[in-house]
């Protein structure tokens, strides 16, 4: 296949996942549609192509307002919040410590009347981990999320800052997104949180128009090469967060893999390859990750390696590639493919993509991301400005070039 053609359909493919699907979050419609153009393409290459099917939630909001008296607030629903329309006393946690002194001695205990609560400081730094999400969960999180549910407000309002490592480069962040926590919750930023924070005491009354709607996704798992034996598994998440036409995360990453399964249409090697469209990375309760480790239970060790490719192709500086307990009779290989092409090099370790699935299942990775992974998180990811036009295609080609000569060159170490 010539480059120049490969260049086109990085292009096209991109420019489809950003800017005609609506969204490509979780459950929605743009999710499936995705879902089924990639499987489409990848069973016309000669894959041998599944979808198996999760359940899950879809999430929409008409918006949110909050009022104390005449004033007025600006309010986001949280993500997969329930909807609500609730009135109640205003009270204020900044900390831990004051969340637990309002639950067993304060506001909390004494008033029997509805209660809204506004977090915010300390207690509202980070984005609380979804309660079943199965990678990462620190106990801290979790300490908050009881404590809350302990509490049980009407309905909780967050003041958030910045959170790029858990929430990305979103101003402000929801500190609560989670499906399976039934209060319903809202955010704002620090400033109307200050603001908010004077009315304490006082009666606020609080709409959020948001609505879970049950719905279904899937991943799609699709094979070429021996069908028994090892594999390598090539995966990128399809999914975006809501709101963000999600170019760099990821929508690179999965056309790296339409590009890599074009490279291999003739394949046929001892060596198995399947191309894995993850479904979850970006959704709460991880349902695509945890559907993939179900289906392989107990069978894992029959992959050789995974390779996870997650906001590759930025524009500025180059693509970075790092190694993830890969034993020392696989690194040779994995250094030399990535050295074929440009502006590849080896970058930091990175635990925050599906990569880490893997690994903490004892298989081993190399995850495929961009050099400035920093910047990119800051100041791109799970926002708007997540657009194509950051997404340079020759550097997904590349990607791919490499990839398929890391294939062949596996295979033939295979004794
Ligand atoms: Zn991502």
């Amino acid at each position: 296949m010539m480059r120049n053609e490969l260049s086109e359909n990085a292009k096209k493919y991109l420019n489809f996942l950003c800017l005609e699907l609506p969204t490509r979050q979780v459950g929605s419609q743009g999710n499936r549609t995705a879902t089924e153009f990639i499987a489409k393409k990848l069973a016309g290459l000669g894959f041998r192509t599944e979808c198996p099917e999760f359940e899950c939630i879809d999430w929409v909001t008409e918006g949110a307002a909050l009022t104390v008296g005449s004033k007025k607030f600006v309010v986001y629903s949280s993500p997969y919040s329930l909807g609500c329309e609730e009135s109640g006393v205003l009270v204020v946690a900044n900390s831990v410590g004051e969340l637990e002194n309002d639950l067993y001695t304060g506001s909390g205990k004494q008033r029997s009347g509805k209660l809204i609560l506004l977090v915010r400081g300390e207690l509202a730094k980070e984005q609380l981990m979804a309660k079943n999400f199965p990678f990462y969960n620190p106990p801290e999180h979790q300490h908050i999320i009881q404590l809350l549910e302990t509490f049980k407000p009407q309905a909780i309002i967050a003041a958030t800052s910045r959170n790029p490592e858990l929430a990305g480069a979103v101003y402000p962040f929801s500190l609560i997104e989670d499906g399976d926590f039934d209060i319903p919750s809202v955010y704002m930023t620090e400033d109307e949180g200050n603001r908010l924070a004077q009315q304490v005491g006082k009666t606020v009354s609080l709409v959020s128009r948001a609505r879970r709607i049950p719905s279904k996704g899937c991943i799609v798992t699709a094979r070429k090469g021996a069908d028994q034996g090892l594999r390598i598994v090539i995966c990128a998440h399809i999914d975006t967060k809501p709101g963000t036409p999600g170019a760099l995360d990821n929508a690179g990453g999965v056309v790296v893999l339409l590009l890599v399964a074009e490279l291999l249409e003739r394949y046929s090697g001892r060596l198995g390859v399947e191309i894995l469209v993850v479904n979850g990375e970006d959704y709460y309760a991880a349902s695509g990750e945890k559907l993939y480790l179900q289906i392989n239970q107990g069978k894992l060790n029959q992959i050789l390696l995974n390779i996870n490719l997650d906001a590759a192709g930025y524009i500025h500086g180059n693509t970075a590639y790092s190694l993830y307990d890969c034993p020392e009779g696989l690194t040779p290989a994995i250094h030399k493919a990535f050295m074929s092409q440009a502006g590849i090099v080896e970058g930091e370790q990175w635990y925050q993509s599906d990569h880490m699935v893997f690994v903490q299942n004892q298989v081993p990775a190399v995850a495929v991301t961009s050099e400035q992974i920093v910047e990119v998180m800051s100041q791109i990811t799970h926002t708007e400005g997540d657009r194509p036009e950051l997404v340079d295609p020759e550097k997904l080609v590349n990607i791919a070039l490499v990839l398929k000569e890391l294939v062949f060159d596996l295979e033939g170490r295979l004794a």
